[in-house]
C-alpha cells in the first residue's frame, strides 16, 4: 500500500484542514464561543530547525526537525516525536492540535504539542539515529521543559530515542530532569505499563463500546492494521480478552485467517524477525488494502493517517472502529460512517491511553516514587472509563457521533480554561 502523505489522494483537505473541519462542526453543534474557536484555529508556537548530522559514510546530511505547540491553556504542552518521511509543518500542526483535544478528553492537565524529523529511520544506523536525536534535542532545549513542553515516543521512535533526549537535555541543563520526556526506559524513570498503554487504551475502549452495543468479546472478530507499539499491544490485549483476531498487517505484509490468528505466535515471530511480519506463516497473506474492508466486527487502524477514505468507508464491513492511530479517518469519510451506522471511537479518545500513562510517568518523576504495573493499569482503566463516559454522554446529549462527542468534551474544558485565564 502506498504511504498516504498528510493529504489523502481523494481528500481536498490537508491534515490540519481536517482538524479545523471537525473543530468547526463541533463548535457549531455546541455553540462554542467564537473567540475560543478563533484561538484554537491557530498554534501558539511553531519551530522548524535544520539538523546537520554526520552520517556513517563521512558525509553530513541535513534533516528537517519540527515542533509545534498548539495550546498550553490546560497545562504544559505534551506530545510525541515522530520519525517518518511524511513529517512536515502541516502534519505536526494537526497532531499537536489533536494532542490538545486528546489531553482534555482524558482529563489531563496538559496542552498539546507534537514534533518530528523528516527521515526514514529504518534506513539509518543506530549511531546516525542517536546523533540526529541529540541534535534535535539540542535545537529544542529552550522549547522542551518539565513544566513547559514534554515529548514522548510516536511513530518511528521508542524508549531508546527518549533516553537520548533525556540524556542530551540533562547535559545541556546540568541537572537531572526525568520529567522532561515520557515513554523512557524503566531504568531511567519510565513508568511500568507505559509501553503497552496506548494498546491497553484501545482494548478497554473496544470493551466499553462492545458493551454499549450489547456484544460479548468472545463473540466478535477483529482486524488490526499496524503491528508496532500500538497495534501489537492492542492485538495481544484484545486476543487475551477472547476476541478472535482475523487480520493483522504492517508495512511488510498483511495476513488473514478466519479461524483466528495466534497473536502470541505472531509476536514471537516478529521478535525474531526484526519486528516485522513478513514471512509469518500462521495465516494467509492478503493485499494490504484488503485489511480495512475484510470481514470482521471490529476494525482497529493502528498505523497510518488518512487510510479510511470516503471510498474505503463505504466498503468497511466492521460494525465498530476504534482508532489506535492518529487521524486514520479523513474528515470527508466521517459522514459515511455515521450514515452506515458504524460506531467509531475516535483517536482523541481511543488512543489516549498512551498520554494518560505518560502523565502518570511525569507524576511519578515529580514525586520520585514509583507505582507497580497493577496500580498504573488500574488508574489508567478508571481514567479511560471516565473519558469514554463523558464522550458517550456528550454524543447522546448533542445527538451526534462519538467523534463530535469527543470534540465537544474537549472544547468545553478548553473553553472554560480560556475564559478563566482571560485574554490580552
Ligand atoms: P510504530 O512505529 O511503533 O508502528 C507503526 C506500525 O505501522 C508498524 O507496524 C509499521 O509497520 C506499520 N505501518 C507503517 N506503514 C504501514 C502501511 N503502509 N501499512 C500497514 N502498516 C504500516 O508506531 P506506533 O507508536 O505504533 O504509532 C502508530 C500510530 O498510533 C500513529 O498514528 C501514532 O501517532 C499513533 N499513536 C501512538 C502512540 C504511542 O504511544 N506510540 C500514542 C497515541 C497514538
Amino acid at each position: 500500500m502506498a504511504n498516504p502523505a498528510t493529504k489523502s489522494p481523494e481528500s481536498h483537505l490537508s491534515m490540519f484542514d481536517s482538524v479545523l473541519a471537525r473543530l468547526n462542526v463541533a463548535a457549531k453543534i455546541m455553540n462554542l464561543d467564537k473567540n475560543v474557536q478563533t484561538i484554537l484555529s491557530s498554534h501558539q508556537k511553531k519551530v522548524k530547525v535544520s539538523l546537520p548530522v554526520m552520517m556513517d559514510n563521512g558525509k553530513v546530511q541535513v534533516f528537517e526537525g519540527y515542533r509545534s505547540i498548539h495550546s498550553t491553556i490546560l497545562g504544559p504542552s505534551k506530545g510525541g516525536i515522530r520519525y517518518a518521511l511524511d513529517v512536515c509543518d502541516d502534519e505536526v500542526m494537526a497532531l499537536s492540535a489533536w494532542m490538545s483535544f486528546k489531553c482534555a478528553v482524558a482529563n489531563l492537565p496538559y496542552g498539546g504539542g507534537k514534533g518530528g524529523i523528516k527521515c526514514d529511520p529504518r534506513a539509518m544506523s543506530v549511531g546516525e539515529l542517536e546523533r540526529m536525536t541529540r541534535a534535535y534535542t539540542k535545537s529544542m532545549s529552550d522549547i522542551f521543559g518539565v513544566n513547559k513542553d514534554i515529548p514522548a515516543p510516536d511513530m518511528g521512535t521508542s524508549g531508546r530515542e527518549m533516553a537520548w533526549v533525556l540524556d542530551e537535555f540533562n547535559k545541556i541543563k546540568g541537572e537531572d530532569c526525568p520529567g522532561v520526556v515520557t515513554g523512557k526506559p524503566i531504568g531511567l524513570g519510565g513508568s511500568l505499563g507505559r509501553d503497552s498503554a496506548t494498546g491497553r487504551g484501545v482494548m478497554v475502549n473496544v470493551l466499553f463500546a462492545l458493551d454499549r452495543m450489547g456484544l460479548k468479546p468472545n463473540a466478535v472478530t477483529a482486524a488490526v492494521q499496524g503491528f508496532g507499539n500500538v497495534g501489537s499491544h492492542a492485538a495481544r490485549l484484545l486476543f487475551e480478552q477472547g476476541i478472535k483476531i482475523v487480520a493483522i498487517g504492517d508495512h511488510t505484509a498483511t495476513f488473514y485467517n478466519d479461524k483466528g490468528i495466534d497473536i502470541k505466535a505472531a509476536l514471537d515471530f516478529t521478535a525474531q524477525n526484526n519486528k516485522v511480519l513478513k514471512g509469518f506463516t500462521g495465516a494467509t497473506e492478503i493485499n494490504a488494502d484488503e485489511l480495512l474492508t475484510c470481514k470482521c466486527d471490529v476494525l482497529v487502524p493502528a498505523a497510518l493517517q488518512n487510510v479510511i477514505t470516503e471510498e474505503i468507508a463505504t466498503k468497511i464491513q466492521a460494525k465498530l472502529i476504534v482508532e489506535g492511530a492518529n487521524g486514520p479517518t479523513t474528515a470527508e469519510a466521517d459522514h459515511v460512517l455515521v450514515e452506515r451506522n458504524i460506531l467509531c471511537v475516535p483517536d482523541i479518545l481511543a488512543n489516549s491511553g498512551g498520554v494518560t500513562v505518560s502523565y502518570f510517568e511525569w507524576v511519578q518523576n515529580k514525586m520520585g516514587y514509583y507505582w507497580s504495573e497493577e496500580e498504573v493499569n488500574a488508574k489508567h482503566d478508571i481514567n479511560m472509563k471516565l473519558a469514554f463516559e463523558s464522550v458517550w454522554h456528550n454524543a447522546q446529549e448533542f445527538k451526534t457521533s462519538m467523534r463530535m462527542g469527543a470534540y465537544i468534551t474537549a472544547l468545553k474544558k478548553i473553553e472554560a480554561g480560556i475564559k478563566l485565564k482571560g485574554n490580552y
